[in-house]
């Protein structure tokens, strides 16, 4: 039951931190945050992560140049590049590891505002720190696991990261419905998304980038907007209206427009 009880606690914390910093803050800038709380949910995301903590400067380049390319051959993990889900995700951490050792320079427009602090990018791709948080999931499984099968669980947590990375990624190109016509091939793979804390509304995401609520029909549940329609509440974050970022031209993140851009007006009357 500990066992059970931990592997969903780092599955949720750890997609939680991805869908919320570095996705929708980091790469998005769909809402704001003071520095102090930004540094707070910058460290939560690399505990809640742990062995598989990405650098969100690298997230953030290579999530702005998926929306730019979606699906195209310049997409750096579309599932239409790819024949499986394993050749996508090693094509994507060739990529990613470019831009998080900083081995490549990016198009500026997408490095542009990311959440940038070198300092726990380098801790984090250190291997003695990488070994330590391996060391400690299996010392807690040590202690708690009281069945073999259990233990079958225990890889996982060394590559919770790439997990979530496969199956938004792969599922949310590939499986389910969409609400929108559009060039790429995204779609919405669950109506309420309580595996990815929303990241599965891929088709609506793709359309409105910068609408912090990734569902849209009055069936879909997007439980991490919820989590953030309380953090707005109590004044942790500000949640940035759309028509704000439509005066701004930045329709998918900072200093990005779409080249199809629709008005936020358009994008707040379809939602709503
Ligand atoms: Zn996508
Ligand atoms: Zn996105």
């Amino acid at each position: 039951m500990v066992i059970i009880a931990f592997f969903v606690g780092h599955w949720v914390s750890s997609i939680f931190s991805q869908t919320f910093f570095l996705h929708r803050y980091g790469a998005h800038k769909q809402f704001t945050m003071s520095k102090g709380w930004e540094r707070f949910f910058h460290l939560l995301a690399y505990v809640s992560m742990g062995a598989s903590f990405l650098s969100a400067r690298g997230y953030a380049i290579l999530h702005r140049m998926h929306h730019a390319y979606s699906d195209t051959p310049k997409d750096p993990h579309s599932p239409t590049n790819f024949s499986n889900v394993y050749s996508m995700m090693w094509a994507t951490k060739k990529r990613y590891d470019a831009f998080a050792y900083r081995r490549e320079q990016p198009e500026p427009r997408f490095e542009k505002d990311v959440p940038d602090w070198p300092l726990l990018d380098r801790l984090s791709q250190n291997w003695v720190a990488r070994v330590t948080w391996l060391a400690a999931y299996t010392g807690f499984y040590f202690v708690f696991a009281n069945h073999w099968y259990l233990w079958l669980l225990l890889p996982a947590h060394f590559v919770m990261g790439p997990i979530h990375g496969a199956i938004v990624n792969w599922c949310g190109h590939r499986y389910g419905y969409r609400n929108f016509e559009s060039d790429d091939v995204s779609r919405n793979t669950l109506w309420f998304d309580f595996v990815t804390m929303g990241e599965l509304f891929q088709n609506n995401h793709h359309k409105y980038a910068m609408r912090s609520n990734f569902a849209v029909r009055s069936f879909e549940l997007d439980p991490t907007y919820q989590v953030m329609r309380v953090l707005n509440a109590v004044g942790i974050i500000k949640l940035r209206p759309l028509r704000e970022l439509d005066e701004k031209g930045e329709l998918i993140a900072p200093g990005m427009d779409l080249t199809d851009a629709e008005s936020a007006e358009t994008a707040d009357a379809a939602a709503e």
